[in-house]
């Protein structure tokens, strides 16, 4: 939340959320004050994000998200929002002051800033180590695998030596004792007063350093010397830095700081396994490579990389260890809607032995060779049931239908269909059935997705008089706020809750409707009312009184259902008096209705 005087409230004064927006999403204009594109939150190949240029907040009518410049660089950039007020401001090249978070959020701020401060200081530490002559075997190995001191260079590969307490004592004079234990670069025990010992967890392994998309170092992935291997304890061939408060396995994909341009212009990526594949690839000239460190692919991970681009070659070999996590990895890709095509190198190779062994051009071919996804899966089903009869198509068919239901698009299903009723020679119709029962439960599941009931005319009206910031509409703004208040007209209204908000909101709340304490949904539904506004409403007198017409009524109607029964009872004791006195309520009522219904039709 931003108040005047706040750093970020000056931050938000200068920032233009579609310029800020642009950044990530390809905005077209779309109206006065709009401008749309496709939802970077979810999978969507229309566009249902909007960006309001003078209210200055986005919205997404496909998945309901939305929110200010912050919230939105929050949610992409996956940071809190100190980070973001930062991020923006470092955009727009505003000076940042050094105070200017709560103290919660300065700790949490200065912690993060702390571990990236001494996540360099190993990188260098590492680095410099890798010159000694305890690393002669780390030079040795990477030398023998073709990596020169120019790539060691750019890569930042270093060397950690076989010590315990070597990388503590360079960091001690310079971090404390809580940024250290948080590193995730040592283990300790804890014992009565104080730790007693601390310990690197990286020892006599090749380190290389793991950067965030800005290029910072955040992890590392420490690999065991060949040598060590037979040594006890010498534990796993590939270590991995824990999850740390800087370093999210699942949003971090290796190698992207230096790809994301290449990625961006090539307008596509290659995926391979190994830091040391990423680097054969990178220094064979194709600069677009990433890896998604040894594991499946995350939902943020695919999410990261689709904002560069949804082409995607995958080079993986099927058989060997990692082939679940590739399936996952491929399932995921397949229903964010990325275009896959696949490298299988000959058997035993990864891309890095390939390179060695048949060259740079011979790598290049295969990426401009590589085969669809789906051709590549039907070759896999007809390799695996090879024979021509029923059984055998039957079973081809169960194996790639799971992959098919996963496509998002009913046009590249379909053409999927008609691919493979050729390939396997199956009647497309029965195929075509399978395919659409898939489909069904598809859909079933959109529906529940969407957003629940519209909004009425009526109640559109009276929020935006409500949130008019206009002096022009102060009169009927202070009318609307008396009747809604001694009326209730909003009660059981589905915009109730927002109603609620508005009336017991303050002249500064109201310039940020969206900062309202409302339910996800309500804050949604609010938004997409904002965004619709773009031409200013006709807020006239009349109007307005159309509007609290059109929502007294189910109240009134209520009320003449409620009196009916007291009437006929009334009349069946006989009681005059007050059969007079309801029937001259009902009589006004009734009135009231009639009053409502015209209002309602002379809109
Ligand atoms: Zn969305």
């Amino acid at each position: 939340m931003s108040n005047p005087g706040d750093f970020a409230y000056t931050v938000k004064q200068q920032a233009d959320i579609v310029r800020i927006v642009g950044d990530y999403v390809k905005l077209k204009k779309s109206g006065a004050q709009n401008f749309s594109g496709i939802c970077p939150f979810h999978n969507e190949k229309s566009p249902s994000f909007s960006v309001h240029a003078t209210k200055q907040f986005y919205h997404c009518f496909g998945c309901g998200v939305s929110g200010d410049v912050f919230s939105f660089v929050q949610k992409i950039e996956n940071s809190s929002f100190p980070e973001a007020v930062r991020s923006v401001a470092v955009k727009l090249g505003i000076p940042l002051p050094k105070q200017n978070f709560s103290p919660g959020e300065a700790n949490e701020a200065s912690l993060r800033g702390k571990l990236l401060n001494l996540h360099e200081a190993a990188t260098l530490f590492f680095e410099q180590q890798m010159r000694t002559p305890a690393a002669a075997g780390a030079r040795e190995y990477l030398t023998g695998r073709g990596i020169t001191d120019e790539v060691m260079k750019q890569f930042r590969i270093g060397y950690a030596p076989d010590s315990g307490s070597s990388l503590r004592d360079k960091l001690k004079s310079e971090f404390d004792e809580a940024a250290l234990k948080q590193s995730g670069l040592f283990s300790w025990k804890d014992e009565a007063g104080g730790i007693s010992a601390m310990y690197s967890k990286f020892r006599n392994r090749i380190m290389f350093p793991i950067a965030n998309e800005q290029g910072k170092v955040i992890a590392f992935g420490g690999r065991i010397m060949d040598g060590a291997v037979e040594k006890e304890k010498a534990g796993p061939k590939y270590l991995n830095s824990p999850e740390t408060p800087i370093y999210s396995k699942g949003r971090v994909l290796y190698n992207l700081d230096r790809a994301k341009e290449a990625i961006r212009k090539l307008d596509y990526s290659i995926v391979v396994e190994g830091y040391l594949d990423i680097i054969s690839v990178f220094t064979a000239g194709m600069h677009n490579v990433i890896a998604s460190s040894g594991t499946a692919f995350g939902e943020a991970q695919v999410k990261l990389l689709g904002r560069f681009s949804k082409n995607i070659i995958v080079n993986f070999d099927p058989d060997t260890a990692g082939a679940a996590a590739t399936e996952r990895s491929l399932a995921m890709l397949v229903e964010e809607d990325f275009n896959i095509k696949v490298i299988t190198l000959e058997q035993g190779l990864d891309p890095d032995l390939f390179i060695r062994k048949r060259g740079a051009e011979a790598y290049q071919k295969e990426v401009i060779n590589s085969r669809k996804y789906f051709h590549y899966l039907i070759d896999r089903a007809q390799a695996q049931f090879p024979s021509r009869t029923a059984d055998s198509k039957v079973k081809a068919l169960n194996y790639l239908l799971p992959h098919i239901q996963r496509v998002p698009s009913r046009i590249v299903r379909d053409e999927l269909a008609s691919e493979i009723a050729q390939r396997l020679s199956i009647d497309s119709a029965v195929l075509r059935q399978e395919l659409k029962s898939a489909a069904s439960s598809r859909t079933q599941k959109v529906k529940a997705d969407a957003p629940a009931q519209q909004t009425s005319p009526a109640e559109k009206i009276l929020i935006h008089v409500l949130l008019s910031q206009s002096k022009e509409d102060a009169a009927v703004q202070s009318n609307v706020h008396d009747v809604l208040t001694s009326e209730h007209l909003h009660e059981g209204w589905t915009t109730e809750p927002i109603f609620d908000a508005l009336l017991h909101a303050s002249v500064e709340e109201l310039r940020e409707p969206l900062q309202l304490a409302l339910s996800d949904s309500d804050r949604s539904r609010l938004a997409a009312l904002l965004m619709g506004s773009d031409e200013r409403e006709d807020l006239t007198a009349t109007t307005v009184r159309v509007a609290l017409a059109a929502m007294r009524r189910p109240h009134i109607e209520r009320a003449l259902q409620q009196l009916q029964p007291q009437i006929d009872e009334a009349g069946r004791q006989g009681n005059t008096l007050e059969l007079t006195q309801l029937s001259a309520e009902k009589l006004k009522l009734k009135r009231a209705l009639d009053e409502s219904m015209r209002a309602g039709q002379g809109r």
